[in-house]
């Protein structure tokens, strides 16, 4: 079973009915909740289940999914990265239903076997956690590389749990005490912005989803450095890109990840995850339930069908 595994030659999707154990509410979900995307489905990309249909060997498997759907015969598809298809759909996001509710279709090629010794409550962060690790497939970081992850929230957090596998000096810089502890509790050096003392970094993560993180990021880059963008800001903005070209700064854009290394980390028992829930609602709440994650400071809101 694996990412290939499921799709004949004839390009022709084959997919599974999966029964939903866990679904993760995320920052998307709220914003796509608001109208962004402009998508009419089913929200909910994060998620954890088990195949109820399908070929007759998955049955029964407890799977993880990842959310973009390729065509599965385009050029982008062909050489694996199906979750740039111009003709994707993104499960809960773009053109299909997502996983806030009992059951989701998914196509075979996107379903991994979840590991025993995973807990459906750690597999639930499978998603987020392999978009932190995607950053380790675009930029080589060495051991003792200084490095700023900046943004203490989920996204802030699994990126420096990912980073610091690699050997790499990591800080991260945020506002909120108590989001903090939990990084420092998990082996990460952190500071807080009002005791910030500006110096410079060799690799800078944007990970805050605001305007002025950016204009932090792109003012602790040190010359000859790389800046990974890795929160989508909605909306425009107004930065100034020559500090870019003067100080020959490499920007990487990151998004989703691929599942096998996140899945690996958290079987390894190498990233934590289960602090960052705060509430399991049953589903038939999930009006309640997203009304709490979105309240400011709210740690991981899931849902159980
Ligand atoms: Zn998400
Ligand atoms: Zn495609």
């Amino acid at each position: 079973m694996g990412a290939t595994g499921g799709r004949p030659a004839t390009g022709e999707i084959q997919t599974a009915l999966v029964k939903v154990h866990l679904a993760g509410v995320c920052s998307t979900d709220l914003q796509i909740l608001k109208g962004y995307m402009d998508f009419a489905g089913v929200p909910g990309h994060e998620f954890v289940g088990s195949v109820s249909e399908g070929p007759s060997d998955w049955i029964g498997q407890r799977v993880v999914g990842e959310i973009n759907f390729g065509c599965g015969s385009c050029e982008n598809c062909r050489r694996d990265l199906s979750r740039h298809c111009p003709n994707r759909s993104v499960m809960g996001i773009l053109n299909a239903d997502g996983a806030f509710a009992e059951y989701v279709s998914v196509p075979l090629a996107n379903l991994y076997a979840v590991p025993e010794s995973v807990s459906d409550e750690e597999a639930v962060f499978t998603e987020p956690l392999a978009a932190a690790f995607e950053i380790l497939t675009q930029i080589q970081l060495n051991p003792g590389d200084d490095v700023l992850v900046l943004g203490d929230g989920k996204l802030g957090n699994l990126c420096a749990q990912a980073l610091r596998l690699s050997g790499a000096k990591i800080t991260v810089l945020g506002k909120h005490a108590d989001k903090l502890a939990l990084i420092k509790k998990a082996g990460v050096r952190t500071m807080l912005l009002s005791d910030w003392q500006p110096r410079l970094f060799e690799v800078v993560v944007e990970a805050t989803g605001s305007a002025s993180g950016l204009e932090l990021a792109l003012s602790t880059v040190r010359p000859r450095g790389t800046l990974v963008l890795k929160s989508t800001i909605a909306g425009n903005h107004r930065v100034s890109l020559a500090p870019l070209v003067i100080n020959e700064i490499t920007v990487i854009g990151s998004r989703c990840g691929l599942f096998p290394p996140a899945l690996d980390a958290l079987r390894e028992k190498r990233i934590s995850v289960t602090p960052f829930i705060e509430k399991i609602y049953p589903l038939h709440d999930g009006i309640e339930a997203v009304s709490h994650a979105a309240r400011p400071g709210t740690r991981k809101i899931l849902l159980e069908p």
